[in-house]
């Protein structure tokens, strides 16, 4: 038998919308929708698979390649492709058509023990949106047994800084431009009224 390998070629794939792209209109139109997942999302999909092929990088997962280039001056290009990627799965989970309302109890819980209230955690939430100044995240993340509200720079991610991200909204212009211009804060109260997905944030709970 020979010992030959078989040359292995692992593209990173685009995950499906877990919706239609007319479903979160009016807070979010399909044709922002289709810009975003479909160009923006997709481009960075096809960047990074260009940028690892042949290297090291190669048969990584998305979250080995994040944490093994987190941080190295090197390494910033594959870097900012594999977080978004992986941030925008993430945010496409955490909107859903019939999301805003009540928490599920579990999450309500916790949010409740350290905010006071949900509303409270919204509206930290959506501070901490507005503040981001230019490109960015805003996130819900599990700190050892809290919640926290935190934002992230450009790709930057929470899970290289050891909490585990729940849900998170984007914030770069081409999430809201197209639909709202300037208006990021318009933007950021109707998802928080009408799409977030704490159904999402509370199955990441666990
Ligand atoms: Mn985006």
């Amino acid at each position: 038998m020979s010992n030959e390998k078989t040359e292995r070629v692992t593209l990173h794939l685009l995950p499906p919308l877990p919706y239609a792209d007319n479903a979160l209109a009016p807070v979010i139109s399909a044709n922002t929708i289709g810009f975003h997942y479909g160009k923006h999302h997709k481009g960075y999909l096809d960047n990074l698979n260009k940028l690892v092929a042949g290297t090291e990088f190669a048969e990584l997962s998305l979250d080995k390649i994040i944490k093994e280039t987190a941080g190295k001056a090197d390494k910033t290009v594959i870097f900012n492709n594999a977080a978004q990627i992986w941030n925008h799965t993430f945010y496409w989970n955490s909107l859903n058509p019939k999301g805003g309302g009540e928490p599920p109890a579990v999450l309500k819980q916790k949010i409740e023990a350290s905010f006071s209230t949900v509303d409270a955690c919204k509206k930290e939430l959506a501070a901490v949106a507005m503040t981001q100044f230019g490109s960015g995240w805003a996130w819900l993340v599990l700190d050892g047994d809290k919640l926290k509200v935190v934002k992230t720079a450009n790709a930057d991610s929470p899970l290289t800084k050891g909490t585990k991200p729940l849900l998170t909204i984007d914030v770069w212009e081409h999430a809201y431009y197209l639909d709202y211009q300037n208006r990021r804060a318009d933007y950021l109260n109707a998802v928080l009224e009408k799409l977030i997905n704490w159904n999402f944030a509370a199955d990441n709970l666990k």
